[in-house]
């Protein structure tokens, strides 16, 4: 069979894996033939023909609506479960068609509740920061909770006033400023969702050797939400890892009872025996941090809203949205779909100016989940060579000082020759 599989939860891959892939709309077309190409290439140069990608394309977007009628098919659906592992290009959100956004219908329907999205800079990249290349950090970003549950009420709505009138009455709320005129949101995060994203993140810091876990969170504002994340974090770390991990709070617990010096020893000591560093940040820090001291962070567990702006700035720090690449994973079922994290990018569309890195990035991703490591690094390695001769596609070039600018087929052409 040519289907990846999981067994006794670790992925179980045949040499030959049908891959579903969806082009996507607007440079969905322009990046994802030549994404193929260069991953192809890798796996072709790292085994020689044993080991082989079978593209099947599933349809949804604007392709599939002019195909079929429909903008996500449930064939394509049944495509990413039948075969767990699949890619996909940026996707246009349909206006006024009945579905918010096609991604959040995706990552829905299969409980995909990571979002990872590795950040690195490749040498030579411009970036706008003094050092680049102490950026090395991996998001993991809870996908089905918080604020993106939706549970929203505009003011002067009947279910604003109904929930007004229940926080007023029977909660005794007093704090409302406006009730009248409020709208009301709220913020599910749950235990098992926070903690199912947290043992992914230290899961992975472990298996890749990583220094540290930083739960990101505004636990001193929302206490029972966002604090709750922190607290359920240090105690999964604690009861689950115990063996492989050392957490602030350990650390905090000892400098009590024993003193700093105490503290000190231990965390030098766990460091030293390659134990994973548990620690938190609150959420404004962390922004501040990340750019003065990113060195300090490594794996970064974090609910969905921080994740969503945290994403965006480490993406800028090294080189922006055009190489930045993502995945949405549920560990446990093994489904995956890696998608590039930029949109459809009309204004370019169809002019050979799109980068294809973001996808090709993400294709490396989906390499590595499937343990097809040296297929990565060969990747790797060629984009690396490629950025430091400065050859590269019209959204770096603006920003380079002798640079060469290549179309996204000639730029992922490039990247081929390296390999
Ligand atoms: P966008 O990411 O498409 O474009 C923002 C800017 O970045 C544009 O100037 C664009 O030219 C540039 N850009 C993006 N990707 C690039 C690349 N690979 N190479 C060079 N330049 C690149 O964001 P938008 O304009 O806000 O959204 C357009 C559409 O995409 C919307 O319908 C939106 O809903 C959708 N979208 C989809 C996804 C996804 O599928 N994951 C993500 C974001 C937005």
């Amino acid at each position: 069979m040519n289907k990846i599989e999981i067994k006794n939860g670790k992925l179980v891959v045949p040499n030959e894996p049908v891959i579903p892939y969806i082009e996507g709309d607007g440079i969905g077309k322009d990046i994802s033939g030549p994404s193929q190409r260069v991953i192809d290439a890798a796996v072709e140069k790292a085994y020689n023909g044993a080991r082989k990608i079978v593209w099947k394309e599933v349809l949804a977007g604007e392709k599939a609506f002019r195909e079929t009628g429909n903008y996500l098919p449930e064939e394509t659906l049944e495509a990413f479960r039948n075969y767990l592992v699949g890619i996909k290009g940026p996707l246009q959100t349909p206006v006024g068609e009945g579905i918010r956004s096609l991604n959040v219908a995706l990552r829905q329907s299969l409980d995909l509740f990571v979002c990872l999205r590795p950040i690195r800079w490749f040498k030579g990249v411009p970036s706008p920061i003094r050092y680049p290349s102490l950026v090395d950090m991996h998001i993991f970003r809870e996908n089905t909770e918080d604020i993106y549950a939706g549970i929203e009420y505009m003011a002067g709505g009947v279910d604003a006033h109904k929930l007004r009138d229940f926080l007023l009455k029977e909660m005794g709320v007093d704090k409302i400023r406006f009730p009248e005129s409020s709208s009301f949101g709220i913020k599910p995060v749950s235990k098992e969702g926070s903690e199912r994203l947290i043992r992914a993140a230290i899961r992975y810091a472990i298996q890749r050797g990583l220094p540290s876990v930083t739960l990101v969170h505004k636990g001193n504002i929302m206490k029972f939400t966002e604090g709750a994340f922190k607290i359920w974090g240090y105690d999964l770390a604690e009861n689950e890892f115990g063996n492989n991990t050392f957490t602030w709070r350990q650390f905090e617990k000892i400098k009590n009872e024993k003193g700093r010096l105490d503290a000190e020893a231990a965390l030098e000591e766990a460091k030293k025996s390659g134990k994973v560093i548990i620690k938190d940040v609150i959420t404004d820090a962390f922004l501040q941090e990340s750019l003065l001291k990113p060195y300090n962070h490594s794996v970064i567990a974090t609910m969905n809203l921080n994740g969503d702006y945290i994403s965006d700035q480490l993406a800028a720090m090294v080189g922006g949205i055009g190489i930045s690449p993502g995945a949405n994973i549920n560990y446990l079922s093994g489904y995956a779909i890696f998608e590039a994290t930029h949109g459809t990018a009309p204004d370019i569309a169809g002019s050979g100016k799109a980068n294809p890195s973001s996808l090709i990035l993400s294709g490396v991703m989906m390499l590595e989940y499937m343990g097809w490591y040296e297929a990565a690094e060969h990747v790797y390695d060629a984009m690396e060579h490629v950025f430091a001769k400065r050859k590269v596609t019209s959204d770096l070039f603006a920003q380079m000082e002798g640079a060469t600018q290549l179309t996204t087929s000639a730029f992922a052409d490039e990247i081929i020759r390296n390999i």
